[in-house]
């Protein structure tokens, strides 16, 4: 639980809308990301209203996180926003968003991420980073490519 993310409901009930914008260190979603870790302090931005019986959080969590690019394992950094909501009965004492907003974060991770759009990977002889240096070693031709090469290329002997 993130202390910075739990609100009373007191101001919600009287007002009938309160804004959320705090910003809570990246160290309280340790786990968040997979195969990386984030970069930096996580914004959550919204509002909570009164609706009814309820009290409605709707917001963003806004990032950057390191995660390790898909092909050539190179840590890359990139910006995350994640929609939150989250709904509790209006006589709650509190609201509680710090494991709506870590589920927003593990889920805005895609699956695949890239260094650049460009990655050759690593070699698959010497697993050297094939974006540093050309290790010399020829790559086989994959069998069957699953995306269709849009400008058919001359076959090179
Ligand atoms: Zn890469
Ligand atoms: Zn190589």
């Amino acid at each position: 639980m993130t202390e910075r993310l739990v609100f009373p409901l007191t101001e919600v009930k009287e007002k009938g809308f309160v804004a959320v914008d705090v910003v809570v260190p990246e160290g309280e979603f340790p786990e968040a990301v997979a195969d990386g870790e984030l970069a930096g302090p996580v914004s959550v931005k919204g509002s909570l209203s009164h609706q009814d019986d309820s009290a409605v959080f709707e917001g963003f969590a806004r990032g950057r996180w390191r995660i390790e690019c898909t092909r050539c394992l190179t840590p890359t950094e990139g910006a995350y926003e994640a929609a939150v909501e989250l709904e509790v009965p209006i006589d709650s004492e509190k609201i509680d968003l710090s494991d709506e907003v870590r589920q927003s974060i593990v889920l805005a991770q895609p699956m695949k991420i890239y260094c650049k759009p460009d990655c050759k990977g690593l070699c698959v002889v010497c697993r050297k980073n094939r974006n540093l240096a050309d290790c010399g070693h020829k790559l086989p031709e994959p069998e069957t490519s699953t995306r269709p090469r849009l400008t058919p290329r001359p076959d090179k002997g």
